[in-house]
């Protein structure tokens, strides 16, 4: 309660009021009582002092006589009013100068002060000494009664003229002084009362309209500014906080906008982002992050839990920025890198970690080098072959027969084809890569192109003692595609069912169409294709058997030279189901290319 500025305000003010007239009570009653009692002096020095001496010895030689109490009495009577007697709360006595003892005055002996006042004693010591000169008058200002001694000596006789005033004067005007005074601390109290109440409706009350301002911008809401009523301190305080608030709406909504920007991008991205608080507890882990880790991560994870094997956490947040530390984990089959930093050694800081999935990089990159692996060795057993073919002729000069001279030129001759047939299927390959072998698009029927690729290769069947069969259907719709390519793709499969049938073999090729597509299969009886290698045989230099693809000329290049130039037509070609030994190639194409063709 008293917490609140009214409040202390009206305790200020009334703290303010009652000091303020305590000291002017206190003032006024101390000079009120000094003056008194100055006046009182004053007047008896007037009345005693050395410029009266012809009084005081008129006093003397009525001390001299033997009725002296009763005429000095008598004189002090006549000058009563001189003294300022009242006979209320001043009067004069006549004692005797010895003993001090009552022998008459203006009041009777009760009221003389019950205690012996310095004066009386002062004077007293003044006529034992007969010294007339020394007068008591001497009073202090706490003391409830001011006096004055006067010793007399006449002849044998000493007197004491004593004159003592009970102060009650002085107490009711203090009286009628604390009265006022009291008086005027009410009024002051009510005015202060009144004062606080119109400060607080002129000061506290913009302050507090200020207050509730500043609590509403707390909660948030910016919606109305604060009406700036006047252009003292307050009014421009009441300005530069609107002022304060409009910059810190601004900030926030540039704070919230990037945040928002943050969390899409944490949202969307491929990576995964994992943030820790300064105590090692998750605040935030998004989508890509909880796929990645292939486990549910809660609120209440922990980083001992989530990476607490790869580095202890203290370690990471005493990182200092840019530092961060690396490293490699295995989650099932995918392999992830994961980059460990701190955000900040502030309270508000923690350690963030990004993880980045490098499976598809590590197996690119191993299939790379397996590919240049196959390069090297497929150029190397035909160029080896060419090599010492030459070498034996150079070296025989001439020593050889003819049959054998024309046999080693002969494989010089075929090891050189099989190079250049290499090389050429590279090349389509690198190109198909780069997205440099444009497709010359023309509409053909399908159907003649198919029996186009089996009438090649019926010598060769023939040769072998295949049945190569075409069952062509009723009707086959006009495609659009690079014929050419299409044909080489064709080529490849019936070819590669010729190669791989032992002699005698059964070929046979149907095709077929649907509402937008075409499909060619190509069935054969041959050796087949083991279940383990039915995914890999359209990998670049993927051969189920070696040797036997090298002796009957394949580079191991031609399925994924087919595969390449048929997902560019935004085909499909695979192994179908096949009962029985022998393999069923399937091609399948839209008749038309709507859409720019796939890599
Ligand atoms: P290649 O030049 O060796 O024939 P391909 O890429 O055309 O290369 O074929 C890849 C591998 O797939 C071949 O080496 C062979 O082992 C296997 N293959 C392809 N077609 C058949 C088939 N009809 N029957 C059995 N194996 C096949």
């Amino acid at each position: 309660m008293f917490r609140s500025l009214h409040m202390k305000l009206t305790l200020i003010l009334l703290l303010l009021i009652t000091s303020l007239m305590a000291v002017v009570g206190a003032f006024l009653t101390t000079s009120v009582s000094s003056f008194y009692i100055n006046a009182f002096y004053q007047q008896m020095d007037d009345v005693f002092g050395s410029d009266r001496e012809e009084f005081v010895s008129s006093l003397r030689q009525e001390a001299a006589q033997e009725d002296g109490a009763e005429l000095i009495g008598e004189i002090l009577k006549n000058n009563a009013a001189s003294l300022g007697i009242d006979y209320r709360t001043r009067n004069y006595f006549v004692l005797d100068g010895i003993t001090g003892s009552y022998l008459g005055g203006s009041a009777d002996a009760s009221v003389l002060p019950r205690e012996q006042s310095a004066n009386l004693l002062t004077a007293r010591n003044a006529v034992l000494q007969r010294d007339e000169t020394t007068v008591g008058d001497g009073s202090d200002i706490t003391a409830d009664y001011m006096d004055l001694a006067v010793p007399v000596l006449g002849g044998d006789n000493a007197y004491i003229i004593y004159i003592v005033d009970n102060k009650d004067t002085i107490s009711d005007l203090n009286g009628q002084l604390f009265f006022i005074i009291m008086q005027a601390l009410i009024i002051g109290l009510l005015i202060s009362v009144l004062l606080s109440f119109l400060l607080s409706k002129t000061m506290v009350g913009p302050i507090e309209k200020l207050t509730a301002g500043a609590e509403r911008v707390a909660a948030g809401d910016f919606g109305s500014a604060l009406p700036v009523e006047s252009t003292d301190e307050i009014g421009i305080l009441t300005g530069t906080f609107n002022e304060m608030a409009g910059v810190l709406q601004s900030t926030l909504a540039a704070m919230e906008n990037e945040r928002n920007k943050l969390d899409t991008l944490f949202l969307h991205m491929t990576d995964g982002v994992v943030a820790f608080d300064h105590t090692g507890k998750l605040i935030h882990c998004n989508p890509a992050a909880k796929t990645m880790l292939q486990r549910e991560v809660g609120g209440g994870c922990t980083y001992e839990e989530l990476f607490g094997d790869l580095r202890p956490f203290g370690e990471i947040l005493s990182l200092q920025r840019p530092d961060h530390v690396e490293e490699e984990r295995t989650v099932g089959d995918r392999t992830l890198e994961v980059y460990l930093a701190s955000f900040s050694d502030r309270e508000q800081g923690g350690v963030l970690v990004l993880l980045h999935d490098v499976t598809e990089q590590h197996r690119n990159e191993e299939r790379r080098k397996e590919f240049v692996a196959n390069v090297s060795h497929e150029l190397r057993t035909p160029l080896t072959n060419v090599r010492s073919y030459a070498e034996t002729l150079r070296d025989a000069q001439g020593d050889i027969p003819q049959e054998t001279a024309q046999n080693f030129l002969d494989i010089i001759i075929t090891e050189t084809d099989r190079m250049t047939h290499i090389v050429q299927d590279l090349l389509t390959l690198s190109r198909l890569d780069a997205g440099n072998a444009e497709l010359v698009l023309s509409r053909f029927p399908f159907g003649e192109a198919i029996e186009s690729v089996v009438r090649a290769n019926a010598l060769n069947a023939r040769q072998r003692g295949h049945q190569l069969v075409y069952d062509p259907p009723e009707s086959l719709p006009l495609v659009v595609g690079d014929r050419s390519r299409l044909e080489q793709v064709m080529m490849n499969i019936i070819g590669n069912a010729v190669k791989y049938t032992p002699d005698g073999g059964h070929i046979r090729v149907t095709a077929g169409s649907t509402e937008d597509t075409v499909w060619m299969d190509v069935c054969d009886d041959g050796i087949g294709i083991p279940e383990k290698d039915r995914e890999r045989i359209f990998e670049r230099f993927y051969r189920v058997d070696k040797a036997r693809s090298r002796e009957s000329g394949g580079t191991g290049l031609g399925l994924s030279i087919a595969r390449e130039i048929v997902q560019r037509h935004n085909g499909t070609i695979a192994l179908a189901p096949h009962e029985g030994p022998g393999t069923t190639v399937r091609m399948t194409l839209p008749i038309s290319q709507s859409r720019p063709a796939a890599c």
